[in-house]
């Protein structure tokens, strides 16, 4: 076995990850698909589609993981920094300039599709 490779668990159900592409992922097959079904029945009224782009990208490149029940860290773009988002409530910039006549930040939605998986 190369020694270099990269073990991991999955995000969601903390199961060993054996493929290269599910530790990229950081979700086993059956928790990504779960994760892509839950896209479809989360509330994501509030968001535009390139708000949902942007979540199901932050999931697929595990830049969003779970920290406790609702609460997830959050990787900014650029990777220099680290927020905390929840279904309802983000600490990025555009997350604390939330106001109620604003979308609220994308991190929010993929909150919101993380916990309905
Ligand atoms: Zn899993
Ligand atoms: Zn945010």
């Amino acid at each position: 076995m190369n020694t270099n490779q990269q073990t991991g668990t999955c995000l969601r159900c903390h199961r060993p990850l054996t493929s290269p592409r599910s530790i990229a992922n950081g979700y086993g097959p059956t928790c990504a698909r779960r994760i892509r079904a839950a896209a479809n029945t989360a509330d994501l009224t509030p968001y535009d589609a390139r708000q949902l782009d942007s979540a199901r990208e932050l999931i697929e490149d595990a830049a969003i993981i779970p920290l406790r029940s609702q609460v997830f860290t959050v990787v900014s773009t650029d990777g220099t920094e680290t927020y905390l988002a929840h279904p309802a409530a983000c600490t990025c910039p555009a997350g604390l300039k939330a106001r109620p006549d604003r979308r609220p930040c994308y991190h929010t939605a993929a909150a919101r599709m993380l916990l309905a998986a």
